[in-house]
């Protein structure tokens, strides 16, 4: 009977992979990996002979499509009795659809699945900027979700968010064609916030120790005029200190020595 094993790289290169992971990875009947670049994939390969791409199809104009022929290519493998191992990069649960779809089909199917965490652009975040989410709480979200549910966030909590190159796109990146997603999304941080509010665009070092990350700090009326890529993450600071509510704190015994 097969089983289903999916895991992630980490973002950083080689480095962030966890031993659990690299263990699946190695003993795996069959790898299947959906990581974009050479170097990764070439790694694979040399961890794990069978490794072999989930074919990525960015010519869908819809991503859902794409995902779903993902999930399908993963399940083939898992019902010929295989142990396979699916590879996805940075936490293969965050803002990876086809891995939580995958780990769900293989159980409706009856067979084992599991997922191991990794390590996700968010923790490369909290160790480059030197956020820590205890201090205000921290809020995440998809940058188009963001927008288009009106999420209520808190801006004395950080705020982060993600995919901010593909807002209002249901396909794939497309060069330039970030800019009116941005110009929206700065629009509306900008109600919230105010327009000088030093919001931070973020990449995390993918090479190591060749790259260092990138902490490009914009006003929120210059975000449209960002250097955003597809891997670019925005981070908002909390706005000034959250009011304590006076009654709760003496409900919990806090706060007598004011
Ligand atoms: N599974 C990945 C996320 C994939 S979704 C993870 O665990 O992090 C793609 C989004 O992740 C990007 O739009 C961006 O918001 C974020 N991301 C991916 N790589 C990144 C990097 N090197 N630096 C900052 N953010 C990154």
């Amino acid at each position: 009977t097969g089983s289903l094993t999916v895991v992630g790289t980490g973002i950083q290169l080689v480095g962030q992979l966890t031993l659990a992971a690299q263990a699946h990875i190695v003993q795996a009947d069959k790898l299947l990996f959906a990581v974009a670049d050479p170097v990764t994939a070439k790694w694979l390969r040399s961890l794990n002979p069978t490794a072999e791409a989930i074919p990525y199809n960015t010519d869908r104009t819809r991503r859902k499509e794409t995902y779903r022929e993902m999930v399908d290519r993963i399940l083939s493998e898992v019902r010929q009795g295989l142990n396979v191992c699916a590879v996805f990069y940075g936490h293969p649960g965050v803002f990876a659809d086809p891995a939580h779809g995958a780990i769900r089909q293989a159980h409706q199917e009856g067979f084992r699945a599991q997922m191991l965490p990794g390590i996700s652009a968010e923790d490369c975040l909290f160790a480059d900027i030197g956020l820590d989410p205890g201090v205000n709480g921290c809020q995440s979200f998809e940058a188009t979700d963001f927008l288009i549910r009106r999420r209520k966030f808190d801006r004395t909590s950080a705020l982060i968010l993600w995919q901010i190159a593909t807002i209002g796109n249901l396909g794939f990146y497309q060069e330039g064609g970030h800019i009116h997603g941005l110009t929206v999304l700065a629009e509306v941080l900008q109600t919230h916030y105010s327009p000088e509010w030093q919001a931070i665009v973020y990449e995390a070092a993918v090479y190591y120790p060749v790259c260092e990350p990138v902490i490009q700090r914009v006003p929120l009326s210059k975000l449209p005029e960002a250097k955003v890529t597809p891997v670019s993450t925005l981070y908002v600071p909390p706005f000034g200190p959250a009011p304590l509510d006076r009654e709760m704190m003496a409900r919990l015994g806090l706060g007598a020595r004011g």
